[in-house]
């Protein structure tokens, strides 16, 4: 049962409780399982699978070292009751609007509706959980695979495993949304404690306020001085630290990620990609064994990467088409396969994605290295000491065969959530746009039936950039914003961000890069 190891060495294996409770290997590298693929999922019948159905099976293969009750368990615990949409993450098709047709009546407003045939183009709408962000998905899992991991597993004596005896601090960096959606399934979860730095300033207002007013027991919220990059590194610094992790063992803690790097959240992210096939089986827009093409707006890689896992799993994927916004390293590294982090940083409308570091690259890099740990190993050690790697040319090959890219710049984000709009009427969030864009740059992959769209966040979540984009005047204030955009697409706000504007803030702590270590230590003692 330990299939786990790390990107990095195969040295010590792991099962996938274990991994999932670590987070990070020891030696710094992610957790992969060369079982992957081996075993294929049936898409013919996928028809006549409900979302639920589709997760039991995905995580069942991927995590086999939990039993099927726990498993059925943590599906309904993580999607009953709490998605607005019964098929967790509905698929719309982007019809164009009939000139004359006024936008947001009927067709192409931003409800699912009956349809018997699709569009080519159609979006996964991802975001209609707690936080309206696509990490709900993973975050409101991670934790219940948590609580039977803590339960479950048996010490690995002499491994570096954590003993289960201890509590779980998880402590999360975040670019914006992983933060709110991290808080939202950890808080209150018996046995564990939860911290969230974020990038001061960096941000939007309604970002910030969904993690401020965060209530729970064991929740800590910090704004760190620095942006998305330093404060990830700072996070890998802190999991690092041995003599940390020796005085909060002493005191019953240990710590793990709810970062993308955890296998607990990229394998609840695999399931959506069925979800999709199934949808676009069910609505006749395409047969069993056609392929798809999907498009992902990208930052830390962890999305598109649950994608390539899915197309070895057996999904009949065209191509995965890698999105990024002005922060562009992905397509230059797709394009010419140097990685090179030494550029400058933007702050973008699309801060989610405001990335230079994808740490998941790193297990893309493994499987398509056919599991070279020792060349992973090499290149990683590159990226931390000169900020740039470069992969053999026969590998960069391999990867534009699965990977094509494109990305927006911030004047083609805000054209894309104008134009799709004028075309679909349909809106959609920043970070969604720069998949449109991509979409429009990227001729469709031969022999592919159908394009998806991942939409990984509510526009509401940036009412200000949406509203700038589609024309309409925009007020100072956020929450006026969201009300603006409402009245003018006759679209509606998700309850839990429209209401955040009367929630008491909780937290206001600021710190340095170099103090969020001592915050960490001091959260974990006083709970
Ligand atoms: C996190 C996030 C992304 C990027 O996802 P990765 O898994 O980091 O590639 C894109 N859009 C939104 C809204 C996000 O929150």
């Amino acid at each position: 049962m330990n299939l786990y190891h790390s990107t990095r060495s195969r040295a010590i294996s792991r099962t996938s409780k274990e991994a999932i409770r670590e987070g990070l290997a020891p030696d710094g590298g992610l957790y992969v399982c060369d079982a992957l693929g081996s075993e294929k999922l049936e898409v013919a019948d996928l028809a006549e699978q409900s979302y639920h159905d589709i997760a039991r099976t995905v995580l069942q293969l991927l995590l086999p070292d939990y039993t099927a009750n726990e498993i059925a368990a943590c599906v309904r615990e993580a999607y009953d009751g709490t998605f607005t949409s019964s098929e967790v993450t509905p698929l719309l098709p982007l019809w164009t609007v009939p000139n004359g047709m006024t936008k947001g009546t009927g067709v192409g407003r931003n409800e699912a509706h009956e349809c018997d045939s699709f569009a080519p183009v159609s979006v996964l709408e991802l975001f209609h959980g707690p936080t309206s962000a696509f990490k709900d998905v993973a975050l409101q899992m991670l934790p219940r695979l948590m609580a039977r991991a803590n339960s479950g597993a048996a010490p690995a004596s002499g491994s570096g495993a954590a003993s289960t005896a201890e509590r779980v601090m998880i402590v999360t960096a975040t670019s914006g949304d992983t933060g709110k959606a991290a808080l939202a399934g950890f808080a209150d979860a018996s046995g564990c404690g939860i911290t969230v730095f974020y990038p001061e300033g960096k941000v939007s207002r309604v970002q910030e306020l969904q993690m401020t007013t965060q209530a729970g027991s064991n929740v800590n919220v910090c704004a760190v001085r620095g942006n998305f990059d330093d404060a990830q590194s700072a996070v890998k610094r802190i999991f690092a630290d041995r003599a940390l992790a020796e005085r909060l063992s002493n005191a019953g803690w240990t710590l793990s990620s709810a970062n993308s790097i955890n296998v607990g959240r990229l394998v609840p992210q695999v399931v959506y990609y069925f979800a999709a096939y199934a949808q676009l089986l069910r609505a006749g827009a395409i047969e069993a064994g056609d392929e798809v093409e999907f498009c992902v707006p990208t930052g830390n890689f962890g999305d598109v990467l649950a994608g390539y896992y899915a197309k070895l799993l057996g999904l009949p994927v065209a191509k995965l088409i890698v999105a990024s916004d002005a922060n562009n390293v992905l397509f230059d590294f797709l394009t010419t396969g140097v990685y090179d982090r030494n550029r400058p940083f933007f702050t973008t409308t699309s801060p989610s994605m405001d990335i230079l570091i994808s740490s998941n690259l790193e297990r893309m890099l493994y499987y398509l290295s056919d599991g070279n740990c020792e060349l992973v190993a090499l290149l990683m050690q590159s990226l931390s000491e000169t900020g740039r790697y470069e992969v053999p040319k026969d590998l960069l090959a391999r990867i534009q065969e699965v990977f094509a890219c494109a990305w927006a710049s911030e004047d083609e984000v805000a054209a894309a959530i104008h134009a799709c709009w004028e075309s679909h009427g349909y809106l959609m969030d920043p970070h969604t746009a720069c998949g449109y864009h991509a979409l429009e740059q990227v001729a469709p992959a031969p022999g592919s039936h159908a394009r998806v769209l991942l939409s990984t966040a509510s526009p509401y979540k940036f009412p200000r950039a949406v509203a700038e984009a589609i024309g309409i005047d925009v007020p100072e204030d956020d929450f006026a914003c969201m009300d603006v955009l409402a009245e003018a697409t006759g679209t509606t706000p998700p309850a839990q961000l429209a209401s955040l504007q009367e929630a008491p803030v909780l937290h206001n702590d600021v710190v340095d890069i170099d103090g969020m270590a001592g915050f960490v230590e001091q959260a974990a003692l006083k709970l």
